[in-house]
C-alpha cells in the first residue's frame, strides 16, 4: 500500500521535488509546528534540563529493558491483560488476526499507531474479510487515499482541503464542499456509527508504565478514548521499547512530547489504561490484549552506534527541523517512518545492508534533528555510521567509488592539486556563463538540476595567499627602508644639535 512512485529514495524524492504543492504544504505545516515548539519550550523554561532528564530516563530504561519489560508484563497480567510477544511484524499480524477471528469480528476500529503501520495490520484484517477503520482524522484520510502516513504526527500533511473534500465526497456518495467544519462533521458522524458497531478496538501505546502494567495514550481528537472504551475487545500493539519505569517518569515525558510534537503544553486527551473493565467500571473492554512487538528492535540492544535509537518517543520534531524532509516530504522515504528518524530506523531495524537503499544519504548531516530531539538522539551521527557500514560491506555505487579514489589521489599531493586546478580553469572556459556552470553534464548533472556550480576563481586561495604574502613582505621591506632612513636622519640631526650645546 503505497503511492510512492519510483524505487529508491532518490527516485521518489525527484517526484516530490517536482510537486510544488506538496513542498509548499509540508514547508508551511512543519514551520508552524517548529514555531509552536520553540514557543512552548521557551515558555516551559530550562528546556535543556528537561531534555537531559528525558534522555537519562530513556537511557536508563533501555539499558535495563529486560528488567522493566518483565515488570510491566507481570503487572499487566495481574491487571487481567492477556500479554503476547511478537518477534516479527508477521507474527504480530498473525496474533492480531487470531484474536479477531476468535471473537468473530467483522469491524475493527483503530486509533493512530505507528507500529500498526509497520505491521500492515489493516491489510491483514481486510484480506480476511474484516473491515478495519482508522479513526484518527489524518489516518482516516490517508486510508481512503490508500497511502502511507507522510509524517509521524500529521499523517496527511501533504494534502489540501480540496483533495480531502474529493476523497470524503467519494465516501459520502455526494459532493462535499472543501469546508473544514462540514468535512469534519461528515467524518465524525461516519465514525460514530463505526465505533458503535465495532467488535474490536485497536490502539497503539505512547508509553507503558512498568510499575503498574498500564499503557498511556496521548491524542487530540478523543477517538483513542472511544476505541479503548466502546468495543468489547481491545488490542494494543506496542513496540517493546515504549516502556518507562514509573508514573513520575511520565511527568517528564508528558512535558517533552506534546511540546516537541505540536507545541502544545498538554495533549488534549491523555488516557492511562490498566486492564479491562472491572465490576465497578461503567465502560471499558471486557477483554484486553497487549501485543509487544520486537520486529528488529532487539537488534539495536548492545549496539554502541544504534542502541539510543530505542530512546525515540515518536514526537516528529526531527522531521519538522530537517531541511531535507521539508523539501521531499514523507513518502520519499518509502516506509511508515520518515524524516531523520525514518532514515535511521528503517535500515537499522532491517540490519541487512544489502536491502538498504540510499535512505541514509537523505540528509545534509546538519544536526538540526539532534537539536530538535527532546531526548537528544544523535541521529546525524547514526546516519554517518549507516553510510560507513554500507561502504565497509562493499555496497557502494561504482562511480562514487571511482570518484572518491580520484579525489584522494588528487588531494594527497599539493603539486597534483595545483595542476588539476590549472587544467580545470582552462577547461571550464567552454562551460562558464556569468561565472557559473549551468550545464547538466557528467558529475554536475544532479547538482545543476536545481542550482548552479560556481566556476573556479582565476586564482586559488593558496595562490592568492602567496601573492598577498609577497606584497606583505615587499611592504615590510619598504617600511624597513623608510624607518631606517628616518632613524638615520634623526641620528644625524642629534649629532648636529650636540655641536651647538
Ligand atoms: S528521534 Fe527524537 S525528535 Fe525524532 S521522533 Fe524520535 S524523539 Fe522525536
Amino acid at each position: 500500500m503505497s503511492t510512492s512512485k519510483g524505487v529508491s529514495v532518490t527516485e521518489r524524492a525527484k517526484v516530490a521535488l517536482n510537486d510544488e504543492f506538496l513542498r509548499n504544504a509540508v514547508k508551511y505545516t512543519t514551520e508552524k509546528l517548529r514555531d509552536g515548539k520553540r514557543q512552548a519550550s521557551s515558555e516551559q523554561g530550562n528546556w535543556e534540563e528537561w531534555r537531559e532528564r528525558g534522555r537519562q530516563i530513556r537511557l536508563h530504561t533501555i539499558a535495563h529493558l529486560d528488567y522493566y519489560l518483565n515488570q510491566f508484563i507481570e503487572n499487566a497480567k495481574a491487571n487481567g491483560v492477556q500479554v503476547h510477544f511478537a518477534a516479527t511484524a508477521a507474527e504480530a499480524a498473525s496474533i492480531t488476526l487470531g484474536i479477531a477471528q476468535k471473537r468473530q469480528a467483522r469491524t475493527v476500529v483503530k486509533s493512530k499507531s505507528m507500529v500498526s503501520e509497520e505491521v500492515h495490520i489493516n491489510e491483514t484484517l481486510e484480506k480476511e474479510g474484516m473491515e478495519s477503520i482508522e479513526t484518527d482524522l489524518g489516518e482516516y484520510i490517508i486510508q481512503l487515499a490508500h497511502e502511507m502516513p507522510s509524517h509521524i504526527i500529521i499523517p496527511a500533511i501533504h494534502k489540501n482541503r480540496e483533495q480531502i473534500a474529493e476523497l470524503l465526497s467519494k465516501e459520502a456518495g455526494e459532493t462535499l464542499p472543501p469546508d473544514t467544519t462540514i468535512l469534519a462533521g461528515f467524518v465524525r458522524k461516519k465514525l460514530r456509527e463505526k465505533f458503535l458497531e465495532a467488535d474490536i478496538g485497536m490502539t497503539g501505546c505512547n508509553f507503558a508504565i512498568a510499575e503498574s502494567g498500564s499503557i498511556v495514550l496521548f491524542e487530540n481528537e478523543g477517538n483513542a478514548r472511544m476505541v479503548s472504551t466502546v468495543p468489547k475487545t481491545q488490542i494494543t500493539l506496542m513496540g517493546m521499547e515504549r516502556i518507562i519505569p514509573t508514573w513520575d517518569d511520565l511527568e517528564v515525558m508528558a512535558t517533552l512530547l506534546p511540546r516537541s510534537a505540536t507545541g502544545q503544553k498538554l495533549t488534549v486527551y491523555m488516557s492511562g489504561i490498566s486492564g479491562p473493565r472491572r465490576e465497578a467500571d461503567s465502560d471499558g473492554p471486557e477483554e484486553m490484549h497487549i501485543i509487544i512487538v520486537d520486529n528488529g528492535r532487539s537488534l539495536q540492544l548492545g549496539d554502541p552506534d544504534f542502541q539510543e535509537l530505542l530512546n525515540c518517543i515518536r514526537c516528529g520534531a526531527c522531521l519538522n527541523a530537517c531541511p531535507v524532509y521539508r523539501q521531499i516530504g514523507g513518502h520519499s522515504y518509502g516506509g511508515p517512518y520518515s524524516g531523520p528518524i525514518g532514515a535511521v530506523l528503517k535500515p537499522a531495524l532491517q540490519k541487512n545492508v544489502a536491502e538498504w537503499d540510499d535512505i541514509a544519504n537523505a540528509s545534509s548531516l546538519c544536526g538540526a534533528c539532534y537539536e530538535a530531539c527532546p531526548v537528544k538522539i544523535p541521529l546525524h551521527d547514526m546516519l554517518v555510521y549507516l553510510r560507513n557500514r554500507k561502504v565497509k560491506e562493499g555496497h557502494k555505487a561504482a562511480e562514487e567509488s571511482i570518484g572518491m579514489k580520484g579525489y584522494a589521489y588528487i588531494m594527497a599531493n599539493p603539486k597534483r592539486l595545483r595542476r588539476v586546478l590549472r587544467l580545470g580553469r582552462v577547461g571550464q572556459k567552454l562551460l562558464l556563463t556569468d561565472n557559473v556552470i549551468k550545464a547538466k553534464i557528467g558529475p554536475l548533472k544532479g547538482w545543476n538540476q536545481y542550482r548552479h556550480t560556481p566556476g573556479l576563481p582565476a586564482q586559488s586561495f593558496r595562490e592568492q595567499w602567496r601573492t598577498l604574502d609577497l606584497e606583505l613582505q615587499q611592504t615590510r621591506r619598504e617600511m624597513d627602508e623608510t624607518i631606517k632612513a628616518r632613524l638615520e636622519k634623526e641620528r644625524t640631526q642629534r649629532g648636529k644639535g650636540g655641536s651647538h650645546s
